[in-house]
């Protein structure tokens, strides 16, 4: 008895260790080559990056200043001497990046057959006009309340209904239309209380765009929104930066709550009432009885600044055309010199960290011994704090056909400096089967994977990647977990809670004596095996159903 008991133990433990040979994504994951290359992603190499990036010297990396070219030539330096070739077809190491800088001052009106209500720009009204002119007018345009300005084919839902909104003035609701049942959200329509593209100001300014419209307003509601209004009056009249287009709207803007109520009885309506019309998808925009007038005085300027791109070229003589893109911001906000002892807005986890991260993967790439089939670009883009700016010109501008970029990898404050965890978050899980690849790896290291925690903020929308998911290509956003081994979850969510409300944009994002790199080790080389899988594999990544980027893919590798 005892004996045969052996032998079946025997029989198990010999059944477990023959491991059967890896399949799928699986078999890239775990090859022996990127394995030992991950090796080379240690404390050292991290934190030399992470604490040059985030030192004094580099003044808090603002694009256009001392510090920000400082960083340029830090980068390139580093990919240089990790042996990678100059990610720019051109030769160059760096892409260069023009943004428009532009200051608009507003004087609005809007306008009844009886009345005339002069908007006090900051409080009634806020808003600018991205045209390259000193003057930009709108004079008596008519206004048309388009309920949540959405266009989504896949949810069935088109509140502009083919009517004609050419040279008026779009009034729109914020956030993704509200469907519930019985008080649920409807998780069929808008990914449920998730937010989606559809529910971004910045889309439903684009739709607007793509309408012909002249003007887009978006009506602040602080609910929905997820920050009170204050949080865009803040620095509302100070100088924004975008990427020039060859189209804008003449004005975007946005009405606080009082406004839009005020705008809606002016012109005869009830705006509660009308809110609840949109929720129909049977809803029809609603010409409205007034009329709006902005006169807004434009001062402008370009500002220059780089994205630095590396290559590693893939081994396949097919395949090196097709690209796998490793992404980080290495822009921060700069110095406040108006400030007497700190000045520098270090930005240690946001994203000194993330930048290192990338060199780290990079170097790894460089130590295979039998390289990737295609190619691994790595781009540190520009501008993201002023929103996704250098990432947004590569998307319109792209070094290599997006059709040919199967994916993007996006590292930006990932802020996992206390210690392994157990587990790994997914911002945006569910709309992609990278998820899938991330689970593998994850697994590989006995982790679990979850999604973001408040998936209704919309934080998918808020970084580097997203600049290429709206071009359709499947991009992904990891952020660190915070069930910490042996510690516990309360003890990783205090940590994450301590960054957000002590440090997150704040002087004191700095790299700090307490700081533990294993797990962000550990989180570099899941990044790292799903990069090269990807590399490695003849199955594309791709957009789930119902995601709102898979018809631009779909069209995109149609052509
Ligand atoms: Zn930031």
């Amino acid at each position: 008895m005892m004996y045969k008991i052996k032998y079946l133990i025997f029989l198990m433990i010999l059944f477990s260790c023959s491991s059967e040979p890896k399949s799928g994504w699986d078999k890239y994951l775990f090859s022996d080559d990127i394995i030992s290359a991950e090796e080379f992603i240690d404390q050292d190499l991290l934190s030399t990056h992470i604490t040059t990036l985030s030192s004094d010297d580099f003044q808090g990396r603002k694009p256009a200043t001392l510090g920000g070219k400082k960083t340029v030539k830090y980068l390139i330096d580093s990919f240089q001497e990790i042996g990678l070739e100059p990610g720019n077809p051109n030769g160059s190491w760096t892409q260069d990046v023009k943004m428009l800088g532009v200051k608009s001052n507003l004087r609005s009106q809007f306008i009844t057959d009886d009345e005339r209500w002069v908007l006090r720009t900051g409080d009634d009204i806020i808003g600018n006009s991205y045209i390259k002119k000193q003057n930009v007018n709108l004079e008596r345009v008519g206004v048309i309340f388009c309920g949540y300005g959405v266009t989504a084919p896949e949810y069935k839902w088109d509140d502009y209904k083919g009517v004609d909104v050419k040279g008026k003035v779009v009034i729109i609701l914020v956030n993704d239309p509200p469907i519930m049942i019985d008080d649920e959200y409807d998780n069929d329509m808008f990914k449920g209380k998730a937010m989606t593209y559809y529910g971004r100001w910045s889309y439903k300014y684009e739709e607007a765009l793509r309408r012909g419209a002249a003007g887009a307003i978006v009506i602040h509601e602080s609910g929905p929104a997820g920050y009170p209004f204050s949080v865009l009056q803040a620095g509302h009249d100070s100088e924004s930066l975008t990427i020039e287009a060859s189209k804008s709207l003449k004005f975007q803007g946005w009405l606080p709550l009082s406004s839009a109520q005020k705008l809606f009885s002016m012109s005869g309506l009830d705006f509660s009432s009308m809110k609840k019309e949109a929720l129909s998808p049977d809803f029809q925009p609603k010409n409205m009885d007034i009329k709006f007038t902005s006169r807004i005085a434009n001062t402008y300027r370009y500002v220059n600044s780089k994205n630095v791109i590396a290559k590693y070229e893939g081994v396949d003589s097919l395949l090196k055309d097709e690209y796998i893109i490793y992404t980080a911001h290495w822009d921060h906000l700069g110095m406040d010199k108006k400030l007497k002892d700190d000045k520098v807005y270090n930005g240690a986890n946001d994203n000194a960290l993330g930048t290192a991260m990338v060199l780290a993967a990079a170097k790894s790439f460089s130590q295979l011994k039998t390289g990737t089939k295609r190619s691994i670009l790595f781009l540190a883009v520009t501008a993201e704090e002023d929103g996704l700016l250098g990432a947004k010109y590569y998307s319109m501008n792209p070094l290599y056909p997006l059709e040919k970029t199967l994916a993007v990898i996006n590292i930006d404050a990932m802020g996992n400096t206390f210690g392994k965890t157990k587990d790994l978050i997914i911002i945006g899980k569910g709309n992609s089967n990278l998820d899938n690849i991330v689970e593998s790896a994850a697994k590989q290291d006995k982790k679990y994977v979850i999604p973001d925690a408040e998936p209704e903020k919309g934080f998918y929308y808020r970084s580097d990647h997203f600049a290429f998911a709206k071009m359709g290509v499947p991009s992904l956003y990891v952020d660190g977990g915070f069930d910490v081994r042996g510690k516990g979850k309360d003890f990783g969510r205090s940590m994450k809670d301590i960054y957000t409300k002590n440090h997150y944009h704040s002087l004191s994002d700095e790299v700090h004596s307490d700081w533990v790199y294993d797990g962000i080790i550990e989180d570099n080389g899941i990044l790292l095996r799903v990069g090269y899988a990807i590399a490695q594999h003849n199955e594309w990544p791709s957009w789930n159903e119902n995601t709102e980027f898979k018809s631009l893919r779909d069209a995109m590798l149609r052509n």
